[in-house]
């Protein structure tokens, strides 16, 4: 496995590659790598001749200190992962050769920025917007994957591809989850094991959901059943709950005429920030 850190090396290595017609696939992670991350690794395998991890944990997208300074590195551990999973490239900057110096300008996402994550992550996307920005330039590829766990986060970079003209197809990857249906993050390492199973519930919540709009209930009574669920359920704190349309993701009041939805949520456990949803496909 080759490594760069510094941007200018990777984007005149990877020029090299594409003048001799390798297709190049970006995975973009902060590290403390799982099986999460290895499935957009192993799809991005399957579609590019060539594919290049990114390892960054970017200060701009932390609204909160404690949770950058937290925050699981596992550099030593990841290369070997890495290159046990036979990927071409690893692209690990330092913060200052990723930031020389503070970026100026700001990345405005618009509406969909404004609800779920945004709502309670401030200044959030803004900072993902341009650490992928950077990437999708140093890497060039023609694929980057993200995880659809991170729904939002998803249509925003495919809309900022779209309306900046970056030529990359943005590809979305299912949630990989444990045992217990908890959806796998590099936070779940801060959980103690009584958290892990509290955690749980996140996902149990979604499922009770999911059935019952199935045997077709209502959004607010579906709503108000799960919330009863989350908030009896000791140790984890429940920041936001809500069942969306896939295209604004803004709350709907009925699901009978839309063709799929999304369940989101987020929340507390051990102190630790989880995300989570379920996308449905209803026709
Ligand atoms: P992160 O390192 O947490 O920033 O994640 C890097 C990428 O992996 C993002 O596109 C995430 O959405 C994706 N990812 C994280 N956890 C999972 C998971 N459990 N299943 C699938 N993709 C994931």
């Amino acid at each position: 496995m080759r490594e760069f850190s510094a941007p200018q090396a990777l984007f005149h290595h990877v020029s090299g590659l594409k003048s001799s017609d390798k297709s190049i696939g970006l995975v973009p992670t902060m590290g403390a790598l799982h099986e999460g991350h290895l499935s957009l690794i192993k799809k991005a395998k399957e579609e590019n001749d060539i594919v290049i991890v990114s390892v960054f944990v970017n200060p701009l997208q932390f609204n909160n200190e404690g949770d950058l300074s937290g925050y699981p590195r596992t550099i030593a551990s990841d290369i070997k992962i890495l290159v046990s999973n036979d990927v071409d490239i690893l692209f690990a900057p330092s913060e200052s050769e990723m930031y020389p110096s503070r970026p100026s300008i700001s990345i405005q996402f618009g509406e969909l920025a404004n609800v779920l994550e945004g709502k309670f992550r401030k200044g959030h996307f803004e900072g993902v917007g341009i650490v992928v920005g950077k990437l999708l330039h140093s890497a060039n590829p023609d694929r980057a994957y993200f995880g659809l766990k991170d729904l939002q986060q998803f249509l925003l970079i495919r809309k900022m591809c779209e309306d900046l003209s970056f030529p990359v197809k943005v590809v979305g990857v299912e949630t990989v989850r444990n045992e217990n249906g908890l959806a796998l993050s590099s936070r779940n390492l801060r959980l103690t094991n009584n958290g892990l199973e509290i955690a749980s519930n996140i996902y149990k919540g979604l499922k009770i959901v999911q059935s019952k709009i199935l045997s077709g209930e209502s959004v607010k009574e579906i709503k108000n059943q799960v919330i009863r669920f989350y908030e009896t359920t000791d140790g984890l704190e429940i920041e936001y709950f809500e069942i969306v349309d896939t295209i604004n993701l803004k709350p709907i009041e009925t699901y009978y005429e839309l063709d799929e939805l999304a369940i989101c949520v987020a929340g507390y456990v051990d102190g630790i920030r989880l995300i989570d949803n379920l996308y449905l496909r209803l026709k």
